[in-house]
């Protein structure tokens, strides 16, 4: 089940900054995006909560099972 406000994971368009690190988002990089929140995040910033709100929204048991350091 999927709605259309989940965090998911797109390929960015243009160049911007990550909402938690601030660190530089390159056009054409993968990025995790909010759509309700209209925010952008690095993949080290972004995939722990869009594992996490996967594994909440599926009932499903997907964890993040490695380590993700924070860039930046
Ligand atoms: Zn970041």
């Amino acid at each position: 089940m999927t709605y259309k406000n989940d965090p998911r994971r797109i390929t960015a368009k243009f160049t911007s900054i990550c909402s938690k690190c601030s660190c530089t988002i390159k056009k054409g990089t993968q990025i995790y995006y909010w759509p309700s929140d209209r925010k952008a995040y690095c993949l080290n910033c972004g995939e722990v909560p869009y594992l996490q709100f996967r594994s909440a929204a599926a009932d499903e048991d997907v964890y993040a099972g490695t380590g993700n350091p924070y860039c930046g």
